[in-house]
């Protein structure tokens, strides 16, 4: 592989290109290895800070669904702090978070200095509810995109199963109309196209052994082709995961502008299996990459996700992935390396 090279004088850089022109051109300058690559600050553009005090897990979907029910009174502003100072420790260009309570959400607003977007979760099946909860939300979000913060606000419905459809349908209408970025966990798992398409399976136990309401009538359809039929795909929507799927769905996702983020850690260790890049990069669709939560991924850092990934999917995607396609996801300008360049602002892998 082509090797590269940044020219540092002081604290800012002076030049860049292939080495062996760098070297040519600064003959008496040392040499410093980095690694692998070097890049702008990396985007994670998926996590749940508020779950970063959950103990990590391993093991079936269905099971860390319940770890996460389980753990659910964890999920607190200091969890949230916690996450949010492992973030910045590793020097991101910015987030993208997932907030299970309305409190975490205006803790982020208020003390967050890193840029990014923090959706609220929303979760709820039962149909009759749909109209409340849509203009809940819609208020709660006017609210706070008034104030004056690093963040964007956005909505997360948590997944196609989790969200009744009139309420998906409602919360769509309210993001395009108002200009909020939606961000669903979409075709993550097996368990999840087992009852969606069929009806069954571990995910069908949980409602009952918490008390929840049950699930609704589920359509008959793949993840992905569901929230096509509802008309939910499209460049204001991000679909986390997109592992269960089939090449024609990668097809519907590209076509429509949906923006993808691939969290691979967090798949391999909940056994939902792997997201198929060449697809995705067949139709064009260079998605993006978050962490998911500390419960499912050993730490923050979406470089780890890359090296996860090193060898079986081209280096230069995964540094798009951890770049670019990030700052995508959250609506944000790709900060470039040139000339004058603090230091501080190069990452190295
Ligand atoms: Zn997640």
């Amino acid at each position: 592989m082509l090797k590269g090279g940044l020219v540092v004088v002081g604290q800012h850089i002076a030049a860049s290109g292939p080495l062996d022109e760098l070297r040519q051109r600064y003959p008496e300058a040392p040499i410093v290895h980095k690694g692998k690559a070097l890049t702008p600050p990396v985007v994670n553009a998926h996590t749940h800070l508020d779950l970063s005090t959950v103990p990590y897990f391993r093991g079936p979907y269905t099971e860390f669904i319940q770890h996460v029910i389980d753990h659910r009174m964890k999920r607190t502003p200091e969890a949230t702090q916690q996450g949010l100072e492992a973030l910045r420790a590793l020097g991101v260009g910015g987030f993208g978070d997932i907030a299970y309570q309305p409190e975490v959400v205006e803790w982020l607003l208020e003390h967050c200095a890193l840029p990014g977007v923090v959706y609220l979760e929303v979760i709820n099946r039962n149909p009759t509810e749909a109209e409340g909860i849509a203009s809940w939300v819609a208020r709660r979000l006017s609210e706070w995109r008034g104030r004056n913060s690093q963040l964007r606000v956005g909505i997360s419905p948590h997944t196609p199963y989790n969200v009744s459809p009139a309420l998906l349908k409602k919360l769509v209408e309210i993001a395009r109309l108002e200009g909020f970025p939606l961000q669903m966990h979409v075709a993550e798992s097996p368990e999840e196209t087992e009852l969606m398409t069929q009806g069954r399976g571990p995910l069908q136990a949980l409602p009952e052994r918490y008390g929840f309401p049950p699930y609704q009538a589920l359509p008959g359809l793949t993840p992905v082709r569901y929230l096509a039929e509802l008309g939910v795909l499209g460049p204001h929507l991000t679909v986390v995961h997109g592992v269960q799927v089939d090449e024609e769905e990668v097809e519907m996702l590209a076509q429509s502008g949906t923006l993808v983020v691939a969290c691979p850690r967090s798949n391999e260790a909940l056994a939902c299996g792997q997201m198929p890049w060449d697809w995705y990069l067949k139709h064009r669709l260079e998605p993006a990459l978050g962490t998911d939560s500390q419960s499912s991924s050993p730490d923050l850092d979406v470089r780890n996700e890359a090296l996860f990934l090193w060898g079986r999917v081209d280096p230069r995607v995964l540094v798009r992935a951890a770049t670019r396609s990030g700052y995508r996801v959250l609506g944000l300008e790709t900060p470039r390396i040139t000339r004058g360049t603090p230091v501080s602002q190069v990452q190295s892998w």
